[in-house]
């Protein structure tokens, strides 16, 4: 059921701590931590603690959620003076989704080259 931990899914267990992950921060209903495989100086993905498949379920399922991920990004580029940033959701495979638990990637600290590949 959209919003319930699943199983299956990598993310979910960041968020119960079975999997480890570099916590930078947390709220209530969010995680942001930092990508393991950095494409910029700072990459940090913010992820709503439940489970929706991606950004466009999580705005259909729970806007408030979806609001409250897009606020934690802004606070993630404040914690890391980031005067430009990009913030990324891909949203299916051929956009290169790869974790099917909605996520938003903070990408800055270096130019970033428009548009994007
Ligand atoms: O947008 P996409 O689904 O491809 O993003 C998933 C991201 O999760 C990747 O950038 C990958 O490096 C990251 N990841 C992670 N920690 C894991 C597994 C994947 O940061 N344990």
């Amino acid at each position: 059921m959209a919003g319930e931990p699943q199983d299956d899914c990598l993310f979910c267990k960041i968020v119960d701590g079975s999997i480890p992950a570099t916590i930078v921060r947390e709220t209530e209903t969010t995680v942001a931590f930092r990508d393991i495989n950095p494409q910029a100086p700072t990459h940090v993905l913010v992820i709503p603690k439940a489970h929706h498949k991606d950004a466009a379920a999580l705005a259909a399922e729970a806007p408030g959620l979806a609001a409250d991920v897009l606020r934690e990004t802004q606070a993630v580029a404040d914690e890391e003076q980031l005067e430009s940033y990009r913030i990324v959701f891909n949203t299916g495979g051929g956009a290169g989704q790869t974790v099917w638990h909605a996520h938003a990637h903070v990408l800055g600290g270096r130019g970033l080259a428009w548009p994007p590949g």
